[in-house]
């Protein structure tokens, strides 16, 4: 028999509704996995064995019965951040230590009622923040991917990284994410996994732990085009908790596989050629235009002029909202509590024992910014840059454009530990350089792997689309997928 792990979703559904497979086969295919991988990877930082089991044995009966849902017993990891009840939910932050919701985010119990099966909560940046999962209060996740002839551990990016390498090792069929600035894009093009950040609005974010608000969208990392199309269509839907979820119909998502690109108009953007990007980038991004223009898109030259000013402006608006999301923290309300002489000390010591560097370097930069005499300065300064960069793409698909092609990182997966990166917080940031914009402009944006770099590892593009018009990402992606092929690491560990 083959492995049951290495089945993609839309396989592993064929084969349940056949009944070749049942779920609860599966389900321990993917439990034994993880109790050999998990010392290796560190993907998850909580598993939950009799929650999966109890859940794929509901699957099997509603198999039997003739009544499957569209994700009837695929087993799935859950990103730290999503409140999922009764379970380990602690944004991979110390300050919610024992923390265990009695309700359900919207995306999880969406995906449960369509029959998924949940295995665990996996790793993250604490509250989100980072790029390479190293500043999580679990540790670091370790990459699956090695260089070639390398025994180095890589980073699997962030904050998303826990969801990327369970993904990319086989840990479960697809994982949920969150992308403020990057964090489901950045990891699947340093996994070789297909990741999509959807319109702000498309999933609903109650009950997921808030970073950034106006930023912050729930999304798949998933092993191919096909299997993120299924995921995000049972992830999405409008949502009376969430008032800036839309009430639109949601696509079935996977009928827009296989579409003809005549006629249809990429844009590529000048301003996306930054200084000292590595050529394999480069020639990565002139492979899939090449790749698109066979499949008989026109490629179009845009400019979006704005693009330098995204960084520096999300590192203003990200921090002024983590700063005010993060204030309910308090140690009276969830989590850890460190006591003091009074309750203003009782703050002060849960915030400075509970939260990490990064986190406390976010609250910092955001209580600046929001304060009286800097708050014109930077805050609304940033505002305004950001419907600048709005304004350019919409300028761009005013003009015809219905997807723009990019890199989706400026490098390939990066050490764990790097002195360099570590030393200098802008450095990490400059990750996401190619990501940012989408999220400032809350558009929908994909990350799909296309290549390796000469020391063996993935690199992926990035596809950028209207606002709610996913459907032509997928129809982009898979034609960048059938001409790519897909990506797995070879088991070392
Ligand atoms: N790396 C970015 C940051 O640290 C984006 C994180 C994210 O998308 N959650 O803010």
């Amino acid at each position: 028999m083959t492995d049951l792990t290495s089945l993609t979703i839309a396989a592993a559904r064929d084969q349940l509704k056949a009944r070749t497979i049942s779920a609860t086969e599966l389900t321990e295919a993917y439990l034994s996995a993880i109790d050999s991988a998990n010392g290796a990877l560190n993907a998850y930082i909580a598993v939950t064995p009799d929650k999966a089991r109890a859940m794929a044995k509901a699957s099997d009966e509603r198999l039997a019965s003739g009544k499957a849902g569209a994700l009837e017993g695929i087993p799935l990891g859950i990103k730290d951040l999503f409140a999922t009840e009764g379970e380990h939910t602690q944004a991979c932050s110390h300050i919610l230590d024992g923390f265990k919701p009695r309700y359900e985010s919207t995306v999880t119990a969406n995906l449960w009622k369509d029959g998924a099966v949940m295995l665990g909560k996996l790793n993250m940046d604490e509250f989100a923040m980072g790029s390479s999962n190293e500043s999580s209060w679990y540790g670091p996740v370790v990459n699956p991917w090695r260089a070639r002839g390398s025994e180095e551990k890589l980073v699997p990016g962030g904050s998303s990284g826990g969801s990327a390498a369970a993904v990319a090792a086989r840990l479960c069929a697809a994982a949920t994410a969150t992308d403020t600035g990057g964090s489901i894009r950045q990891p699947a093009a340093f996994t070789g996994t297909v990741g999509i950040k959807p319109t702000y609005g498309r999933c609903s974010r109650w009950g997921i732990a808030a970073f950034a608000s106006s930023l912050d969208q729930a999304g798949p990392i998933a092993r191919d085009v096909r299997d993120c199309a299924i995921m995000l269509k049972s992830m999405a839907s409008v949502d009376k908790m969430d008032t800036t979820s839309v009430d639109l119909p949601v696509p079935d998502y996977e009928a827009a596989l296989g579409k003809s690109l005549k006629g249809r108009k990429i844009g590529i953007p000048r301003e996306y050629r930054v200084d000292g990007m590595p050529g394999e980038i480069e020639a990565l991004w002139q492979q899939g235009i090449a790749w698109l223009k066979d499949a008989g898109a026109e490629i179009v030259d845009i400019s979006l002029p704005h693009t330098k000013y995204a960084l520096p402006a999300y590192y203003i608006v990200a921090p002024a909202e983590a700063s005010s999301n993060l204030a309910r923290y308090d140690g009276v309300r969830y989590g850890l509590r460190v006591d003091g002489k009074d309750i203003a000390d009782m703050y002060e010591k849960t915030r400075a024992a509970g939260f990490g560097k990064e986190v406390k370097r976010r609250i910092m930069i955001g209580t600046y910014v929001l304060s009286a005499g800097y708050y014109d300065a930077y805050y609304i300064k940033a505002q305004k840059v950001r419907t600048l960069i709005k304004r350019d793409f919409e300028l761009a698909f005013h003009a015809g454009v219905d997807a723009i092609l990019t890199p989706a990182t400026p490098s390939s997966a990066f050490a764990i530990g790097d002195k360099e990166l570590a030393a200098d917080p802008v450095k990490m940031y400059l990750n996401d350089i190619f990501t940012v914009t989408v999220n400032m402009a809350g558009l929908p944006g994909m990350a799909i792997p296309a290549g390796l770099d000469p020391k063996g590892l993935p690199l992926g593009l990035q596809l950028i689309g209207k606002p709610f018009e996913e459907e032509t990402l997928f129809t982009v992606a898979d034609v960048i997928e059938k001409a790519a092929g897909t990506f797995t690491p070879s088991k070392w560990w």
